[in-house]
Order: C-alpha cells, then structure tokens, then sequence
C-alpha cells in the first residue's frame, strides 16, 4: 500500500483511540454502499476476533440494499434506537459528514473521542481524530491501515467485507482511482477464500425481474443534453410503486445509462419514501461533480458524487444543468 499517502498522527490517534477505548462504537453513512457496510463490518469483525467490546449500526431507515444482504456481520448490527448515545469512542466510515450519520449524529456529537474514517476529498473533518485519506480507492483501503497500525489480524468476514469496500467503490477494477495499491490490497484479501464469483453477482449483476422492467423504463424516459454532454432520468414513486421495486434497490442503474457515449456527466434522481429527490452523479473526470453536490448540501468524489435535495425532480435537475 505504499503509494496512498497516509497521516500517521491520525492513524497514531486513531490507534490510541480504540486501542484505549472501553467500547468501541461503529457507525456507517445514511442508505449505506458498499464501502460504508464493508469498511465498518470488517472493522467489526477484527475488533470482535480480538475479544474487544463493539456496537455497530447505521441511520434510519435501518434497511440494506438487497444486493448487500449477505455481506457477514449484518446479523449482529443495532437499531440506530439502540445505539449509545454517548459513546466512548465512536468511529465513522465513509461519512463525509456528520449530517449523513442522520439520526445517528447525536451520538458522534456525545461522543468523548470521534474518529472519522473516511475517503471524501469533500471531508468536514468534523471528528476529534480525521483519518482522512482522499487518495485511497475506498474507506475500505483506510481500514486496512488501520487493522495493520493495530496489529490485528484479518479473518474470512472481515475479508469478505473489505474486498466488497474495494470492489464498490472500484467499479469492480475499472475506474479511476484503481491503482497498483487496490490490486495488491486485493490479492491479499482474496487470499481468505473470498467468494469472488458470487460476491460479483450479488453485488453487480443479479436483479430482480421487476428491476429490469423498471430499468427499461427509466432508459425509455432518460433525456440527453448532447449539446452540454448531459444525461439524466428520474425514477418516480409511481414508478417504484407500479413495478414494485424499493428505493435502494435502483443504486447500480446509473451505471447503465452513464454507458451513454455522448454524455460527459451522467445524472439519476430517485424519488425516496418521503418525497426527496436522492440525486447521484457521475463524470468522465473533465466535469467535478463533486462541486455540485457539495453546491447542494452532499459530497463525494470527483467522478462519482451525490445529494438530496427537497426542490423535485424538474427544479433539481435544472440545478444540475445550471452548475454544468
Ligand atoms: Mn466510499
């Protein structure tokens, strides 16, 4: 790992912080990826082999993709109702910032020591110790550093969790940020009998018929700017409704229409429960979309970014166009 650059202060506080603490509490971000679950369940896994007091959860609504639902450890997270509210050392994954802990952010504010673990070039830095470390493929990569500054071994789950970190928030070893580093990290996790094939289809390729009928949909409504290189769709709760396909489960079809070869910035808004528009983005590298969602109150990367905004799918989506 030695081409990501990492701050040894934090990654030495964040070792005196678990290493001293009396129980450590883990939470990922709202509506969790793969990188989120996979970074804090491996941490989970680690910090339990070692005999070590652990609470983990995540924010309302406390439901994962389906794709996500055989990552190991799921079974042994906390409703966000049962998680200390002043947690002793709390740590963070993937959380640009404390307003996407959702209601988990009153516990990071009681916290005596808060470690923030993360990726997000957009990072608030709002912990006591920010182990930030934009260069690193995923908080996936972060975490590693970490379990080694600890000493502590890997094992299967962990394993299986961390390489679901890294094949996320790779795009499965193909976007930008998939270095030499990745693949070495890689080698050495696949090393625990990480089930590679059926990982991949669970996480990438296998869909609910209904989702497919949804997705032909989208792609039917889906409007191209050709003159700004922009695309979009929105998916609707009458959509969601009529082809019976939940929020979450929508999260890999802007990978479908970002294909679009006369788009430079790809853009999908997803009609949530309560009426938010859940916008993700996407750029080819020329565009940071990044700028836009923080413009909007959300965060992320470079070529792969996000936000919610209250405004509806026409307005949002006007915003974007007007940020391009
Ligand atoms: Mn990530």
């Amino acid at each position: 790992m030695t081409d990501v650059p990492t701050d040894t202060d934090a990654l030495a506080a964040t070792v005196a912080a678990i290493t001293g603490a009396r129980t450590v509490a883990l939470a990922c971000h709202v509506n969790p990826d793969g990188d989120a679950l996979g970074s804090m369940l491996a941490l989970m896994h680690v910090l339990r082999a070692a005999g070590r007091d652990v609470v983990a959860s995540f924010p309302t609504p406390f439901r994962v993709a389906p794709h996500y639902r055989d990552l190991p450890g799921l079974d042994l997270l906390v409703e966000p109702a049962d998680f200390p509210t002043a947690p002793d050392v709390m740590v963070t994954f993937d959380c640009g910032s404390a307003a996407r802990l959702g209601d988990l952010e009153a516990a990071a504010r009681g916290a005596r020591e808060l470690v923030v673990i993360d990726h997000h070039v957009s990072n608030e830095r709002f912990g006591t110790v920010n182990l930030v470390v934009p260069t690193a493929a995923a908080s996936g990569v972060v975490v590693q550093m970490v379990v080694d500054a600890l000493a502590l071994p890997l094992d299967r789950d962990a394993a299986v969790c961390l390489y679901t970190a890294l094949v996320c928030d790779t795009g499965r070893f193909q976007y930008e940020c998939t270095t030499p580093a990745v693949f070495d990290l890689a080698r050495r996790l696949t090393e625990f009998d990480v089930p590679v094939p059926a990982l991949s289809r669970a996480l990438f390729e296998e869909h609910r018929f209904a989702y497919l009928k949804l997705l032909g949909e989208a792609l039917d409504r889906a409007v191209l700017d050709a003159e700004r290189r922009f695309v979009w769709t929105a998916v609707t709760r009458d959509m969601l409704d009529r082809h019976g396909v939940g929020v979450d489960e929508v999260e890999g079809l802007i990978d479908i229409l970002r294909r679009t070869s006369e788009a430079e910035v790809t853009c999908v808004c997803k009609v949530d429960d309560d009426g938010s528009v859940r916008v993700s983005l996407r750029s080819l590298g020329t565009v940071d979309v990044s700028a836009i969602a923080v413009a909007n109150g959300g965060g992320g990367h470079r070529f792969a970014a996000g936000f919610t905004s209250d405004l509806g799918v026409e307005a949002t989506v006007a915003r974007v166009v007007a940020a391009l």
